[in-house]
């Protein structure tokens, strides 16, 4: 008697940790979430409540760019921080050198403080507050070419030969969209440096006004 109701009852007892323990090792599971304004940020590690000041700073200076230029950014935006650099890979499955990937509002990161203590926190808010914004459906070589000239990272690219100049901008697109992480950071530094000529040339405003027609 004894032994069929302890039987019963640490069933559902083994069931709830089992659930508890799955939610924590859940690759979703956010610890804490913080609302500015429009923008909601999630984290898991609690020292990345360190950087919020920071991620706030350049989501406010970025918005208030782009909507200067005409492409506000979307009214509601989530950041989601990884937990850790195998967190990132298995939500984004990017490269690992990757600091954040964006799907329409939903912004992902590495962990804000691995961000942070790399120096690439602000830039890589910037560069992902500028896809958010970007027009639908333009080339990929553009998008990433923009973003990072419009963030301010092309400026510390390196100066010599990519080996990708004669690349067609169709090709361009492909080899960002390819992912190889032994190519990506050359494929990036060369749609920069076409977008980055463009911009001098024409204007931000102009060319965000192309954009719209594309
Ligand atoms: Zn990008």
């Amino acid at each position: 008697m004894r032994r069929g109701w302890v039987k019963a009852s640490s069933k559902p007892n083994r069931l709830i940790q089992t659930l508890l323990f799955a939610l924590l090792l859940s690759p979703t599971a956010q610890a804490f979430q913080v609302q500015h304004g429009g923008l909601s940020v999630s984290y898991s590690d609690p020292r990345d409540r360190l950087q919020l000041g920071t991620v706030f700073k350049a989501w406010d200076a970025a918005a208030r760019d782009l909507k200067a230029l005409g492409l506000p950014p979307p009214t509601q935006v989530r950041i989601e921080a990884a937990s850790s650099a195998a967190d990132f890979a298995r939500r984004t499955a990017e490269p690992a050198n990757i600091a954040a990937s964006t799907q329409g509002a939903v912004i992902s990161t590495q962990r804000l403080t691995a961000l942070a203590l790399s120096g690439r926190l602000p830039l890589t808010i910037r560069h992902e507050a500028f896809h958010t914004a970007q027009p639908a459906g333009i080339p990929r070589w553009l998008a990433e070419g923009l973003a990072r000239t419009f963030s301010g990272e092309a400026a510390s690219d390196p100066q010599g030969p990519t080996g990708l100049s004669r690349l067609s901008s169709d090709a361009l697109s492909e080899e960002l969209l390819g992912r190889n992480p032994t190519r990506l950071a050359a494929a990036y530094v060369e749609a920069a440096r076409r977008t980055g000529q463009l911009v001098k040339r024409r204007g931000w405003k102009e060319v965000i006004k192309e954009l719209g027609k594309l």
